[in-house]
C-alpha cells in the first residue's frame, strides 16, 4: 500500500482479517486490483469500498454481469441461501459467513463465503463435518423446496469429497478404517495426486467410508432446512431482493423470525 494514495477511511487491518493465508505477492495484486477500480470510479484515492471490492475479485473471481432467468435465480438464491442458514445453524462449529451472493463471478453461479475468525492450524471432526453439512446445503434447499437436482452442486460435492477422504485417508477419522493413513498424496497447482497403498479390500471400504459420511452430511444439512423453513425462505427472499448479503444481514433476518415484534 506504500505508494498507493489511500482515503482516510481505508482500513487495512480489516483487510488483514478478510484475507488469512494471502501472500506478499496476493495483497500486492489485491492493491492493485483496489486501485484499477478507484481509477475507474473517477477516485483521487483507494477507500474502503474499493479495498472490499479487491478482496472479492481476487478471491472470488470477477463478478459476471449476465442475464439469468428468474428460475434460476431463484434456484441460486434457494441454494445459496441453503448453505448460509446451516452455517448459522451449526455455528460456532463452521465459520463466520463474510458474505453470501447470488451474483454469478467467476465459475459460479453464486457463493457463500465464510472466513474463519482467527487463524486454525487444527481441525476437529466436529468443525469438519459442520463444513460437511454447510456443503450439502445447497442441494438440500434445491430438493427441499423444487423437489429436482441441479448442476449447480458440482463445486460442493468435488470440495466435499475431498474433505472426507481425507478425514478417513490422512486424518484417521473413520472407525471403520482405524488410526492410519491410506495416502501419499502431493499437491502440484491445487490439484491432488493420490497414491493409495493398501488392498483393494481397504480401497473398497474407504469408498464406502466416504459414501457414508457424505450420505449422512447431507441427511443432516436435509432435515436442519426441512425444520428451519421459515429462515431459509425469509433468506432466499432477502438474496432475491439484494443479491448480496453479509453475515450480519443473515443474522438480522433470522432474529426477526425468532421475534417478529
Ligand atoms: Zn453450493
Amino acid at each position: 500500500a506504500r505508494n498507493k494514495p489511500l482515503d482516510n477511511d481505508a482500513r487495512l487491518s480489516d483487510i488483514a482479517k478478510s484475507t488469512p493465508g494471502f501472500s506478499g505477492a496476493d495483497l500486492a495484486t489485491l492493491m492493485n486490483e483496489a486501485a484499477l477500480l478507484a481509477i475507474r470510479r473517477n477516485k483521487e484515492s483507494i477507500s474502503q469500498q474499493e479495498l472490499s471490492d479487491a478482496v472479492d475479485r481476487v478471491i472470488l473471481g470477477p463478478e459476471r454481469r449476465q442475464i439469468i432467468s428468474e428460475k434460476e435465480r431463484n434456484i441460486t438464491a434457494y441454494h445459496e441461501g441453503g448453505h448460509a442458514l446451516i452455517a448459522k445453524l451449526l455455528a460456532p462449529k463452521t465459520n463466520p459467513i463474510r458474505k453470501v451472493t447470488i451474483i454469478p463471478r467467476g465459475l459460479t453461479g453464486g457463493a457463500t463465503w465464510t472466513m474463519p475468525a482467527e487463524d486454525i492450524h487444527y481441525q476437529e471432526k466436529s468443525r469438519l463435518l459442520a463444513d460437511l453439512t454447510m456443503m450439502m446445503g445447497g442441494r438440500a434447499a434445491e430438493m427441499l423446496i423444487f423437489n429436482e437436482e441441479s448442476s449447480g452442486a458440482r463445486g460442493d460435492f468435488s470440495s466435499a469429497t475431498n474433505l472426507a477422504r481425507k478425514m478417513i485417508c490422512e486424518y484417521g477419522m473413520s472407525d471403520k478404517l482405524g488410526k492410519a493413513i491410506f495416502a501419499q498424496g502431493s499437491e502440484f497447482l491445487d490439484i491432488r495426486f493420490e497414491q493409495l497403498n493398501c488392498s483393494e479390500e481397504t480401497k473398497r471400504l474407504i469408498d464406502l467410508e466416504i459414501k457414508r459420511i457424505l450420505d449422512e452430511s447431507y441427511e443432516c444439512a436435509a432435515s436442519l432446512l426441512k425444520v428451519n423453513k421459515i429462515q431459509l425462505d425469509a433468506i432466499a427472499k432477502a438474496l432475491l431482493e439484494k443479491e448480496t448479503l453479509t453475515g450480519q444481514e443473515v443474522d438480522e433476518i433470522m432474529r426477526n423470525i425468532n421475534a417478529p415484534n
